[in-house]
């Protein structure tokens, strides 16, 4: 009888070469597809996901196209150059082979003996990142879905080494341009909103350390227990980077866990010109960096770094009487001792085969492109004559709005909503905003692989019209 799940190789190939074509058709019509299609899904569309489950099997075509032609069109097209909102990434296609080729083999890298080699390569990837990156030497760490989840184990790993089992004063210092997956990691790791302590920021939206001090001070002669500070390179509102070497010096002398929330910025420290800005990261207990943001992966893969990876196995180290031998200590890592996953997918192969197969140099080259284009669209817009720029970008990001002197707060809000909605109701570049003390702002932020140069030149020229006729009401 036909094995009806495990295909001849004859089927495989042909279910391969038709998702490779479609790819490849996917990919070719990128340039011309809209930035994001924001319309949702129709009604037709809802009622096909109401289906009840089949019984059998449907044709190769039939499936792929409906895939295809009604569900990826429906989105932001966040595999495309005109997408510059949030934090943008990737889809890059060498990732995508690897992440195939694993799901193929089917390797465990949960623990070490299963997969030993595997295992090690996987580890070679995050070693080199963190020596590219500037961590401590004998730095290692492990590959996460995300941003949220690195910072979510971060301070779980802290609280357990410096808190132990009371931690109902312990107190955490992030600045109020904090990504707020810190509140919700400090929530869901335990800790009471309200030890979250916010530290203000300068006019150029970084921490102060000079406050964090005296907040630290003040919360300890009223018998808190500080523990942790969570610095940031690279905020979402405006690209702030924090100054590191002075929140290390704070750290160091209050004995409290520095971890940098790098997950947007923190690959920028590849790029020679930005490396002053990180100097301090070897002083870090932990880094977040999210390879699928700035080394262009496919969504599903964050990295935290640790100074020492023995702070994660006493997090969240644990034996059952059915699994194999743990390494004890040291280099060879059992990846389920180090995060809260057992089972896991073979993630390390999406991360060093473009590493091996491009090299660092293909990627500290794109992001030092993806600088040079911000630079250049924020030189665009500073010479509006009513564009006020939040902050200049230290990395590749920044927010501005459009001024319309003699409005109130409110209208002048509503006009920049208004501005944001026609820019991208051009459908070549997608912009998101924020707000800013008050104030609606919209951001720029070019970090997509495949944003180049006659891209931006496009979408300045749309921001330079769009801005004309607000400023003149002539469209
Ligand atoms: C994106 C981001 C996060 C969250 O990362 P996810 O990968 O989306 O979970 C955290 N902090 C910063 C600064 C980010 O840019």
């Amino acid at each position: 009888m036909r094995d009806e799940l495990d295909l001849p190789p004859e089927e495989i190939s042909n279910l391969i070469h038709e998702i490779d074509r479609r790819l490849a058709n996917f990919v070719a019509r990128l340039p011309d597809d809209a930035a994001a299609s924001l319309d949702g899904p129709g009604e037709e569309l809802l009622a096909r996901f109401a289906e009840p489950p089949p019984e059998s099997g449907a044709p190769v075509d039939e499936v792929l196209d409906f895939l295809f032609e009604e569900v990826i069109p429906v989105s932001f097209n966040a595999a495309g150059p005109g997408y510059l909102a949030y934090v943008p990434g990737g889809g890059l296609p060498s990732a995508g082979a690897a992440e195939y080729l694993a799901a193929i083999v089917n390797r465990y890298t949960g623990v070490w003996v299963a997969a030993p080699a595997a295992v090690e390569l996987e580890t070679q990837a995050i070693r080199w990142l963190a020596e590219l990156l500037g961590m401590a030497r004998g730095a290692l760490g492990v590959l996460t879905s995300g941003g949220s989840v690195s910072n979510l184990i971060a301070l779980v790993a802290a609280r357990e080494k410096l808190l132990r089992r009371d931690f109902t004063r312990g107190t955490l210092y992030v600045s109020s341009e904090v990504h707020h997956s810190l509140r919700k990691a400090a929530r869901v790791a335990g800790l009471d909103p309200a030890l979250v302590r916010e530290v203000p920021v300068d006019d150029r939206f970084r921490m102060r350390p000079d406050a964090l001090a005296e907040i630290v001070k003040a919360d300890r002669a009223e018998g808190y227990q500080p523990f942790f500070v969570c610095a940031t390179t690279g905020t979402v509102n405006t690209g702030a980077v924090d100054p590191l070497a002075t929140i290390a010096d704070v750290a160091e002398a209050e004995k409290l866990w520095l971890h940098v929330d790098g997950a947007y910025g923190g690959v920028f420290r590849l790029v020679d010109e930005l490396a002053p800005l990180f100097v301090g990261i070897e002083r870090a207990d932990s880094f977040a960096v999210d390879p699928h943001k700035g080394l262009f992966l496919a969504y599903g893969t964050g990295l935290l770094l640790v100074r020492d990876i023995d702070d994660l196995r006493s997090a969240f180290g644990g034996s059952a009487p059915y699994l194999p031998r743990m390494q004890e200590v040291g280099e060879h890592v059992d990846f389920c001792e180090v995060t809260p996953e057992l089972s896991r997918d073979w993630r390390g192969l999406r991360l060093w085969l473009p590493l091996r197969l491009h090299g660092a140099g293909a990627f500290r080259h794109a992001l030092r492109e993806k600088r040079e284009l911000t630079l250049r669209v924020h030189d665009a817009l500073r010479s509006e004559p009513d564009v006020e720029i939040a902050s200049p970008p230290e990395l590749s990001l920044f927010a501005f709005r459009q001024r319309h002197p003699g409005t109130s707060i409110d209208e002048e809000n509503r006009r920049n909503r208004d501005l944001l909605d026609r820019i991208n109701d051009r459908g070549r570049i997608f912009l998101t905003g924020t707000t800013l003390r008050g104030s609606f702002h919209l951001r720029v932020i070019i970090l997509h692989l495949r944003t180049h140069a006659d891209r931006v030149e496009e979408g300045i020229e749309i921001l330079r019209e769009e801005l004309r006729a607000a400023r003149t009401g002539i469209r």
